[in-house]
């Protein structure tokens, strides 16, 4: 026997479209490509995205059809996420900073047939425009503008086109597991694959986001995600906060520290989120204006490991909670968050901080264990490390146009991750398991080791990398940037490490450099960091 409820399909429409009705007057603060920041509204982000929606419907093109985005966080960017997925199109956002090749060989392989872009990639589009057979059509986000028209042949222009859009426009129904969204990987190896998320995951998704001890958005909070909207959809930010009624703050293209630190403080932001190395220029410029991030009450931090010390500044200079997160693009991307249990409470205060350094337990949708070489599964008990397995109903199936490749193993998808489960779901990312260092057949966490050095207030950053050791095959080497106006001996950074891991584990040679490489995603590049010094203890 059947239940006996309505069945709605779980759709990307239905979140604006309860943001409209519900929350219309809440302010969307964007801060514009050309500068300048305009005041819209969930209302007005809605009635913008039908017009997207029925513009696109007109061009003809085939249901999910993929239609790209190469742009910053702001108001259009939004409306034409909602726009796209909405009318049944796929919205495909792409990391602008990736190598043009790598952009061509993306845009081919997801087919796309419309882009829409920021200005400040007009160049971009005019160098690999003829590399792209299937794009139709390429759509500047703003005001007509002739400069940019004569660059990019037949260019349309977002504000020209919406204007012929209908905003009385009627989003279609639709299956639920139909595809809504697509995100390539960084792919540090190999092409980059391509996610392709469903409407039904994306929606569950945003309610779990939307749980208390996920990070749970209210209609009260002030949101800025600063983390990009074409890195895993702003880690479901857009959706969450259309469910949740939030006020957003999309910040453009400047995210350096004075900038975020000044709309923080504009516009009373009350959660933000973000990579470290973006909160790293944020402390630094909050620390020299002296402003108090007054308004602030929880950072969400995540993407690679955040640094205690940055935990610990957040509460005790700023009075900032930091919920500290961990997941990936194949799973849309929430994995995990760090929020404590009732239990914890009753713990002494500095037990309490220790605990919330790891990256936190799963939500309710999203299960996790650990697993050895074999597939076999491993203990929960805080301490054994092995490869982490994820399954959920917002976790990759298989990759796009890839169906045929075994993406799982017995229906769990590997993270790629060396990790250790508590027994209440505590999870402890130790390394990728590519940058894990093997030193005499022991393991070192290059993780420990720069939470460790990033805590030295004469450095500003640092990474840990293996390098090949005649004796011990690898070695723990620390790539340290001064912070300025320091100057640190290796003696002191190396000796930092005393009392604070085995002593074994300490690196065996500090090199400092002027800044590290960072990725497309912020991330630092450990893999140009070993091609560069390589040699250092064998040379
Ligand atoms: P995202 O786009 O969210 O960064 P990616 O797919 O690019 O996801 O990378 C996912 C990987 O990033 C994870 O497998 C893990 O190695 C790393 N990562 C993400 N969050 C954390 C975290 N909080 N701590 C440590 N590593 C993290």
């Amino acid at each position: 026997m059947l239940g006996q409820m309505m069945t709605k399909p779980l759709l990307i429409s239905s979140m604006l479209d309860h943001a409209e009705l519900y929350h219309g007057d809440t302010p969307i603060y964007s801060v514009e490509t050309a500068g300048g920041l305009v005041t819209t509204s969930w209302g007005e982000v809605a009635a913008n995205a039908r017009r997207v929606g029925s513009v696109l419907s007109a061009l003809g093109l085939e249901p999910q059809a993929r239609v790209a985005t190469l742009a910053w966080n702001n108001r259009r960017h939004l409306e034409v996420y909602y726009g796209i997925s909405g009318a049944g199109f796929v919205c495909h956002t792409i990391n602008p900073r990736l190598h043009p090749e790598q952009l061509v060989y993306i845009l081919n392989h997801a087919q796309d047939k419309v882009l829409f872009i920021d200005a400040t990639f007009l160049p971009l589009v005019a160098a690999v425009g003829d590399k792209l057979p299937d794009l139709d059509h390429v759509v500047l986000m703003g005001p007509r503008d002739d400069d940019a028209a004569a660059k990019v042949p037949g260019l349309k222009f977002y504000d020209e086109l919406i204007a012929t859009g209908d905003a009385g426009f009627q989003w279609p129904e639709f299956d639920e597991n139909t595809a809504s969204s697509l995100c390539y990987t960084s792919g540090t190896t190999g092409h980059p694959k391509g996610v392709l998320y469903s409407h039904r995951s994306t929606v569950l998704h945003a309610f779990a986001s939307n749980t208390r001890d996920c990070i749970g958005y209210s209609a009260r909070d002030v949101v800025m995600p600063v983390v990009p909207m074409f890195h895993v959809n702003a880690w479901g930010t857009p959706y969450a906060c259309a469910m949740s009624g939030s006020s957003m703050v999309m910040p453009g293209p400047d995210l350096h520290g004075e900038a975020l630190v000044k709309l923080i403080d504009d516009l009373g932001v009350t959660v933000a989120l973000g990579v470290p190395t973006i909160w790293q220029g944020l402390l630094a410029y909050a620390a020299q204006s002296g402003s108090k991030l007054d308004s602030l009450e929880r950072t969400v931090i995540g993407g690679s490991a955040c640094p205690p010390v940055m935990i610990d500044t957040f509460r005790d200079s700023y009075g900032v909670d930091t919920v500290h997160a961990w997941g990936m693009t194949e799973m849309s991307p929430l994995g995990s968050s760090n929020t404590p249990l009732a239990k914890h409470m009753k713990l002494p205060v500095e037990e309490q901080r220790k605990l919330r350094e790891n990256q936190g337990r799963p939500p309710f949708g999203v299960d996790l264990k650990i697993v050895g070489d074999d597939g076999e599964d491993l203990p929960r008990d805080g301490t054994t490390q092995g490869d982490l397995v994820v399954r959920g109903h917002w976790v990759l199936d298989s990759y796009f146009r890839r169906e045929d490749e075994d993406t799982l193993q017995d229906g769990w998808f590997n993270t790629g991750d060396v990790a250790t489960l508590d027994a209440d779901g505590y999870l402890t990312i130790r390394d990728r398991s590519k940058d894990i260092i093997k030193s005499g057949g022991e393991w070192i966490s290059s993780v420990e080791l720069e939470n460790i050095a990033v805590a030295h207030p004469k450095l500003a950053t640092a990474a840990v990398i293996g390098v090949p050791h005649p004796k011990w095959d690898e070695r723990p080497l620390l790539i340290a940037v001064k912070a300025e106006g320091q100057d640190p001996s290796e003696e002191e950074l190396l000796a930092y490490f005393d009392g604070k891991i085995a002593k074994w584990q300490t690196p065996d040679r500090v090199v400092f450099v002027e800044a590290l490489p960072l990725g497309a995603t912020g991330k630092v590049l450990k893999r140009d960091l070993r091609d560069q010094f390589q040699d250092v203890l064998t040379g």
